[in-house]
């Protein structure tokens, strides 16, 4: 339910770029180099009729999470694979288009854990990420298990922010996260319920998009239903040819990408970032596949779109942390790469819109000390 980071050593042939090789990845999925085994890319609409759902009982050797503790992987009963195909049937009645994007791309992996423990000791009922659902006992034993499933759908299907981080949503969302941060007694209140979907829905726009989209297919509306309807379903529930093109597009992407085939991993995002030029995600994978040939250039002209796309869409700024997360990252390779007067330029945008934040304080205190050494 929630997304945690993750981290692997040793991907990118050059070292040195190691940083960088983390963010792909951090933003590319919670659970790293998880390279499925089979990949298919159809028409979506060729895909309504497969099962694009591997139950495995084992958990491949590359998968390595990062503030995910989980139990060894155990196999799956019979039992357990009739409640998710009975889940996957409701849902192909209730939100087929929602399925049918979050079946673009290689099949969704399904692994059967006893429990799963998050780095902040949160137990989930059921956690996905790099198209891999993982389902505790939990979740075998909780009610609502219709909507758990379709929340870990949805973040398959939006697993690049397409819906999450538009402006669309956001104009729907950020008023409630916010009213929720100032006042976060506000809950409480009667009218909450006919507002939004649940307290954990208030957290992130992401886990607030898997609420809401949850619920909704499930048949419980709120005071923005039609809003919703008009605007954020055509990028999730219900989506347009644009959308799955783009979902084919992200997904080619990132497989060229496992498969360290760059170059064509930069012509999707290409490609998908004109077809979507708000989404942020894209260009940030642009820079960070332009880190494994040192193309600073690059790195720089897509570090820029991707502000521009993030201050475009977020109007509201309660995605700036994010992208704080991202410069940050763009920083620390910089610094890797001992390119100081790169990471400086990053560091003096950064303080300007988080001033009193140690981390880049310190880390601009550094770059100017570097940056002076090398002059003396
Ligand atoms: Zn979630």
């Amino acid at each position: 339910m929630a997304k945690p980071t993750s981290d692997k050593q040793g991907a990118f042939t050059s070292l040195k770029f190691s940083i960088f090789r983390n963010l792909i990845q951090i933003l590319a999925s919670p659970i790293n180099n998880f390279n499925p085994k089979r990949s298919f890319f159809e028409e979506p609409h060729l895909r309504t009729h497969q099962f694009p759902f591997v139950f495995n009982d084992s958990i491949d050797s590359d998968l390595v999470l990062r503030d995910v503790g989980m139990s060894p992987v155990k196999p799956w009963t019979q039992d357990e694979k009739s409640t998710i195909l009975a889940l996957v049937s409701q849902l192909s009645h209730c939100a087929p288009g929602l399925l049918r994007l979050a079946s673009i791309g290689s099949p969704i992996n399904l692994l059967r854990i006893c429990r799963l423990v998050l780095g902040n000791k949160s137990e989930p009922i059921a956690f996905s990420g790099q198209r891999t659902i993982l389902l505790p006992d939990a979740f075998f034993f909780s009610y609502g298990q219709i909507h758990n499933f379709a929340h870990e759908i949805t973040h398959i299907a939006d697993d690049m922010e397409l819906a999450a981080f538009s402006k669309q949503w956001l104009e729907i969302a950020a008023p409630v996260l916010q009213e929720y941060r100032v006042n976060p007694q506000s809950i409480k209140d009667e009218a909450f319920s006919k507002t939004w979907p649940s307290e954990y829905a208030c957290h992130s726009v992401i886990e607030a998009l898997a609420e809401y989209v949850a619920a909704f297919v499930n048949g419980r509306y709120f005071a923005s239903k039609v809003k919703f309807e008009e605007t954020v379903a055509p990028l999730i529930i219900s989506p347009t040819p644009m959308v799955n093109e783009w979902k084919v597009l992200v997904e080619k992407a990132r497989q060229a990408k496992n498969a360290k085939n760059y170059i064509q991993a930069r012509l999707y995002y290409r490609k998908a970032s004109k077809l979507f030029p708000e989404n942020p995600r894209t260009y940030f994978q642009l820079a960070g596949i332009a880190t494994t040939t040192a193309d600073y250039c690059e790195i720089v002209k897509n570090t820029q779109k991707m502000i521009e796309a993030f201050e475009v869409v977020d109007s509201s700024r309660l995605l700036y942390p994010t992208m704080r997360d991202c410069i940050l990252q763009i920083l620390k390779t910089y610094i890797q790469t001992q390119e100081f007067s790169g990471a400086d330029k990053y560091a003096h945008w950064l303080l300007k819109r988080f001033p009193n934040d140690t981390t880049i304080l310190e880390l601009e205190k550094y770059c100017q000390n570097k940056l002076l050494n090398s002059v003396e």
